[in-house]
């Protein structure tokens, strides 16, 4: 059965509704309508972007003064389209607000984030049973989905392979502090419908998670076809690096969407505050009893979230892992406030020429 009803090409022709369009899109869009079409950014190729519209999908680039600002579009963007089917290619003119944005952590030239994808609303983080299921890991992928503004749900994949399925969520319970979590397996498609839940129409799901968990199996399970290549050697050979740098928005059957984004597992812990915060929530919790409100809860005295650890209350590598995040995310703060301070320069050093040129009179610039 075939349950894709897209995969990046001319294929169903779905409502706008269906792209997960919305009042408050609608409302942002209303100063192009009449001009412009709306549309979703599906895949970005190296030379274009598939955009699904309402009745289909199209190639098209960017504007030039898009670029020029260093608007980018990501997967996930809803855009603003001057359709030109005549010249056979469309331009994308404007990216509408994004309700979400995950980011790289690492500063573009314009020393401001990188931004991969956009608009999603629920992840799939996807571990799995055995070596993977690492309580560290997730409390990273936990802060970078809580940075994103999307929610979490965590997936233990691979259920066959445990002699007691039933026990793997209680493994990880003292680092999910209230996100769901799911066992399941891809592959025998045991626990499958508990993500139903989660798989609603006009919804974006995206899948992150460690290399091998099963994220492509898990995908072709939901699309009942193969779509992804599972082949888990992919991404050290130098055909299936093309591949991994593809991302690729799916409709599921249900109305669901899915953004399959492997470049999402690679990413830093970023620069977008709150996530660590809301994956330590307890740690927060226990700082205000910190003699110190500044407390960095290393060597200072009164430092309730060591005693915490000193009375068995906190793990010492919850705690390791929550300073060593702080650490990555606070070098990456500045690192990027260096990209700004420098972006700036070079912007005003830019204005200046062109102030100077205006002022002798000279047209062009
Ligand atoms: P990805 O790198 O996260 O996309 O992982 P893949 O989907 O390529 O899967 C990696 C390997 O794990 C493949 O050999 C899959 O067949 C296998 N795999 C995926 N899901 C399951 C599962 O639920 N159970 C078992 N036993 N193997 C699985
Ligand atoms: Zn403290």
């Amino acid at each position: 059965m075939n349950n894709a009803r897209f995969f990046c090409g001319p294929n169903d022709t779905p409502p706008l509704e269906a792209l997960g369009w919305n009042r408050d899109l609608a409302s942002a869009f209303t100063r192009y309508s009449g001009r412009y079409i709306p549309g979703r950014v599906a895949c970005r190729q190296r030379t274009h972007y598939e955009v699904f519209i309402e009745g289909g999908t199209l190639n098209a680039g960017i504007s030039g003064a898009l670029r020029r600002a260093g608007h980018i579009p990501v997967v996930g963007d809803f855009v603003a389209l001057h359709s030109r089917p005549e010249a056979g290619v469309s331009t994308i003119v404007d990216i509408l607000p994004r309700k979400t944005t995950f980011t790289r952590g690492v500063p573009g030239k314009d020393g401001v984030d990188q931004v991969i994808a956009a608009n999603i609303d629920t992840v799939f983080i996807v571990t799995a049973a055995g070596r993977d299921l690492n309580a560290r890991r997730l409390e990273r992928y936990l802060a970078l989905v809580h940075a994103s503004g999307a929610h979490p749900v965590i997936i233990i994949n691979k259920a066959d392979l445990a002699d007691t399925p039933d026990l793997l969520a209680e493994t990880i319970s003292p680092v999910t502090a209230g996100v769901p979590v799911i066992t399941l397996s891809a592959l025998t498609r045991a626990g499958l419908s508990l993500l139903e839940a989660y798989l609603l129409p006009g919804i974006t799901v995206a899948l992150i998670g460690s290399s091998g968990v099963g994220k492509s199996t898990l995908i072709n399970a939901l699309l009942e076809q193969t779509v992804q290549d599972t082949n888990p050697v992919r991404e050290s050979d130098g055909r299936g690096r093309h591949k991994t740098t593809v991302r690729q928005l799916f409709i599921l059957q249900n109305g669901a969407l899915v953004i399959d984004n492997p470049g999402l597992r690679e990413v830093g812990i970023g620069t977008a505050g709150s996530g660590i915060s809301e994956t330590f929530v307890d740690i927060g919790r226990l700082a205000e009893g910190c003699r110190f409100s500044d407390c960095r809860h290393e060597q200072e005295p009164g430092c309730a979230v060591r005693e915490a650890v000193m009375q068995g209350d906190l793990t010492q590598e919850r705690l390791d892992n929550y300073l060593r995040l702080t650490k990555e995310q606070t070098f990456e703060v500045e690192k990027t406030e260096i990209g700004l301070v420098r972006y700036e320069r070079k912007r005003w050093k830019a204005i200046s020429i062109l102030a100077r040129n205006l002022s002798k009179g000279k047209s062009r610039f």
